[in-house]
């Protein structure tokens, strides 16, 4: 049986050999007691890679997010989000339910708010209004085909926060992605951020888990709030193991999946009915949108489905996603099925 090509998201990956072989050999120790050797080095490799003073190995972005926007900011406060962000729309309402924060989103283009339009809409607090204590960014944009936000953007907005002492969190989740794609260092992006997130269990490939990190202070809080959202793993260091693979081996190979997804973009966005800017494919997600009288968005899935290819609806459109294991073959067989559905 032909085997799957699994477009629906870099969280699809299986964990490498060298990850099975490390889960296996990994020394492990109890990490809620704080003492499985693994985890410390993950947490300090994490740490050093950002430029930040310590890390937390989280058991997913999701909880890395939560964690941060909890630490940072106290009820009768607000946020300030991308309206498209994953923060603001992906993460089950972790705002209201855990913060108790109001989520303010800002239209961007690309993932870039204006910040003009921030500055105008940080909030200080009266017996009317929320106080602002928080931004939250994010890079690579996820809703937004995986667009990398540009630095002096970035920049601007953190230059803003400054002004209204007001703090920056940065959902990194694909940060390297954006690093390898645009040439900035990692460290560039994490210095204009308080926090940042990033995870290992997307073209990383690890299977599970994410990492926060930031000043110490806003570490040792984050691991209590940690806890009490029920993320204290105990022998972690079978899971740590692999995110020191992620870090120290899969890093480089993510600009195989910018190349693939680039070649998928643009053998498909000729084809009558999809609209889809291929310069707009910079890392390795394509959104694009589908107006074809024979296929409505769902019964193309599903036929894409049939022939063992698999994505996800998005608003408006769908979403391929590539990764470690989506390769050469995966691509051209694709865009061969698109060429046969939609030309004829
Ligand atoms: C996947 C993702 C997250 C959350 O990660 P999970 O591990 O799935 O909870 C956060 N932000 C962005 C942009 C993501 O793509």
């Amino acid at each position: 049986m032909e085997k799957y090509s699994d477009f629906r998201s870099d969280t699809v990956t299986r964990p490498t050999e060298a990850m099975r072989r490390a889960m296996a050999e990994a020394e492990v120790g109890d990490d809620v007691l704080g003492d499985d050797p693994t985890v410390h080095k993950l947490e300090a490799l994490a740490a050093e890679i950002m430029g930040k003073e310590a890390a937390l190995f989280v058991p997913s972005g999701t909880m890395g997010n939560a964690i941060a926007v909890k630490v940072w900011t106290r009820e009768l406060e607000e946020v300030i989000v991308e309206a498209r962000s994953h923060i603001y729309n992906m993460e089950s309402t972790h705002l209201t339910f855990i913060s108790r924060v109001n989520p303010r989103p800002l239209p961007s283009w690309r993932g870039a708010m204006d910040p003009d339009e921030v500055a105008r809409n940080i909030r200080s607090a009266s017996v009317h209004t929320p106080r602002t204590s928080l931004i939250c960014l994010e890079n690579t944009h996820n809703n937004w085909s995986g667009a990398i936000v540009p630095l002096n953007n970035l920049k601007a907005i953190r230059e803003v926060a400054d002004r209204y002492g007001v703090k920056v969190h940065l959902d990194g989740a694909r940060i390297f992605n954006a690093s390898l794609a645009s040439g900035v260092p990692v460290k560039e992006y994490a210095r204009l951020a308080d926090s940042i997130m990033f995870c290992l269990s997307k073209g990383l490939s690890a299977p599970v888990g994410s990492m926060l990190a930031g000043p110490k202070e806003f570490i040792d809080q984050a691991r209590r709030v940690r806890k009490a959202l029920g993320g204290g793993m105990r022998q972690a260091g079978v899971l740590a193991a692999c995110g020191i693979i992620a870090l120290t081996q899969m890093v480089e190979r993510l600009k195989e999946d910018h190349d693939r997804a680039k070649k998928l973009a643009r053998a498909i966005a000729e084809l009558p009915g999809i609209s889809l800017n291929p310069e707009e494919i910079e890392t390795n997600i394509i959104i694009f949108g589908l107006n074809h009288p024979r296929w409505p968005i769902p019964s193309f899935l599903e036929e894409l489905k049939r022939r063992r290819i698999l994505a996800l609806p998005v608003t408006g459109g769908i979403r391929f996603v590539t990764h470690k294991d989506i390769d050469d073959d995966d691509v051209d067989r694709t865009i061969a099925a698109f060429q046969e559905l939609l030309l004829n």
